[in-house]
């Protein structure tokens, strides 16, 4: 799968099937995309391979007093990753894919602050807080993920 920003200086390149996908209602996505949810792939960082522009950084505040990496395009402005804790983990901007339909969530959450609207189908799974990731990701997903923590010790 391919993207990349409006003005097309940052292009990249998934190089692996998603983690998972989380549709997220929170506040703090809201505000930050100017809309109902974000929809976040994630995906290995080295599984982020970019084509074009680096994007850059932006440290943008949260809720609670934390602040949490955005990277968006140094012309256009928009944001195509998101970084939460892992640095090893990006959150890439589904809406960011050159075809946004190639993927769909796995998972609603914090539908605590879900917009009265927005109205979910019962086949995806949906929590109004966070979810139990032992449970809900693959087999193929979680082993992905213990390889990261197993790197990251070393
Ligand atoms: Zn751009
Ligand atoms: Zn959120």
């Amino acid at each position: 799968m391919t993207g990349g920003c409006s003005c097309g200086a940052v292009r990249y390149r998934l190089t692996s099937e998603p983690l998972f996908v989380h549709c997220c209602h929170c506040l703090n996505c809201q505000r930050q995309t100017g809309s109902a949810f974000v929809i976040n792939i994630l995906i290995e960082t080295d599984c982020v391979e970019l084509l074009g522009e680096e994007p850059q950084a932006v440290s943008v505040p949260r809720s609670g007093g934390k602040k949490q990496k955005i990277w968006r395009c140094p012309t256009c402005q928009v944001a195509v990753y998101s970084q939460y804790t892992s640095p090893r983990v990006r959150f890439v901007r589904a809406g960011t894919l050159d075809e946004p339909s190639a993927v769909a969530p796995d998972v609603h959450i914090f539908t605590r602050s879900k917009l009265p609207w927005v109205v979910l189908s019962d086949d995806v799974p949906a929590f109004d807080v966070y979810y139990d990731t032992q449970k809900l990701w693959p087999a193929e997903s979680l082993r992905r993920i213990d390889a990261l923590r197993a790197a990251s010790r070393r």
